[in-house]
């Protein structure tokens, strides 16, 4: 097993298109790390590159240790997983299992061995598994078998590319627990690549967010949620989105505060030292929609925590209720327990967890705290 490095990676299209900008990144021996972003920030690219199904335009990349820049991809030691499977629709599962060791000339016992061992643990042994065709196969079958493709080789390095977006939800879910368990079994260096953001906060050991080709931060799942670099990061990680609040800091009294119409919001002395710099100037308050609460639940319910605000609209999700709300020019939404009724129109009085708040400068967007 191999920990991949990158250093100063970038990538070109001609000379208009630069999909990836200087990236580095070190992938450790035996680590699951998710790049994630927006379609078209340049995961793929900087997978394929890995891979070497991309030219590298500019830096080094190294897999255990050994440069690769102009190392072909069949010699990488690397496997590949892809979105559409990439099965070979004429041959069956065992062949397909089969065929990239044959091509490979190893023995036919070792092939045996392999597929029959990749079966195993993917589950592909039932019943007439191993002799069916592609097409007599469902879509998690058919990942199961480009997983297994990637297993037999017994790879340094495994890559995913969106492996499970053709998946219905439920499925998805549970290819991702099958996912996870491959890693802890395998012991294995993986890197991959989704737009799902849930799906990179469950599989990733730690996370890369990627947007217009630059990495915005890398972080385990817990780093990435409470302490996010930047609006975007903050933005882009949590379901619903975190909430961006435009106002400005009002020093009184010894106190800082989040201030526009209609909400006075006291900050915690804790933060005092990294807000003093935006004295009387524009902030993004940005808060998650679980650290609101409506103050009849709320355990700190002080009055410089709180403010007015009316229900626009109220969203059932079950065990939960999303409650988006406005107050002055803000809105915002928060998520609390299906014990509250709240009615669109109505004036509710909700507390903020200030201990939670994220502060962002407008112009660079860059975290303050
Ligand atoms: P992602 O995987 O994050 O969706 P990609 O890495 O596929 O993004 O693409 C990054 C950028 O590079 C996009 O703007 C895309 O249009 C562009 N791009 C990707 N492949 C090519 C190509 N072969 N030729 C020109 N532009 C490309």
């Amino acid at each position: 097993m191999a920990d991949v490095v990158l250093k100063n990676v970038s990538k070109s299209y001609g000379d208009r298109v630069q999909a990836v900008k200087s990236v580095d990144l070190e992938v450790r021996d035996k680590e699951f790390v998710v790049l994630v972003g927006p379609s078209g920030c340049g995961k793929s690219t900087t997978l394929r590159m890995v891979a070497g199904l991309e030219e590298i335009s500019e830096g080094e990349i190294y897999i255990d240790k050994q440069i690769v820049n102009d190392i072909p991809a069949k010699n990488r030691d690397i496997a590949m997983v892809f979105q559409n499977y990439a099965l070979y629709p004429h041959m069956s599962v065992y062949e397909n299992l089969a065929f990239g060791l044959k091509l490979r000339r190893y023995p036919k016992k070792e092939i045996d061995r392999r597929v029959r061992e990749a079966a195993e643990i993917l589950g592909l042994c039932k019943g007439d598994m191993l002799s069916r065709k592609p097409k007599e196969l469902s879509g998690g079958e058919r990942q199961r078998v480009a997983v297994g493709r990637a297993i037999v080789r017994k790879p340094k390095v495994f890559l995913f590319d969106e492996p499970l977006s053709n998946l219905d939800a439920k499925l998805r879910v549970q290819m991702r627990m099958e996912l996870q368990k491959l890693h802890n079994r395998l012991q294995c260096t993986m890197i991959y690549v989704t737009h799902d953001q849930v799906e990179a906060l469950t599989l990733g050991d730690r996370i890369v967010v990627m947007r217009d080709g630059l990495i915005q931060q890398v972080a385990d799942p817990v780093n990435l949620y409470e302490s996010p670099s930047n609006k975007f990061v903050a933005g882009f990680i949590g379901s619903p989105p975190m909430n961006f609040l435009k106002g400005t800091i009002l020093s009184e009294n010894g106190s800082y505060f989040f201030y526009d119409r209609g909400i006075k919001l006291r900050l915690l002395p804790q933060h005092h030292s990294k807000i003093s710099a935006y004295r009387n100037k524009s902030v993004v308050f940005g808060i998650r929609p679980e650290d609101i609460y409506d103050k009849i639940f709320a355990q700190d319910a002080r009055p410089e925590f709180t403010i007015t605000a009316t229900v626009d609209m109220v969203e059932p999700m079950g065990s939960e209720i999303y409650i988006y709300l406005n107050a002055g020019n803000n809105s915002f939404v928060a998520r609390v327990s299906n014990q509250d009724t709240a009615t669109v129109n109505q004036d509710l009085q909700m507390v903020f967890d200030m201990s939670k708040a994220h502060f962002f400068d407008p112009e660079s967007e860059e975290a303050i705290f």
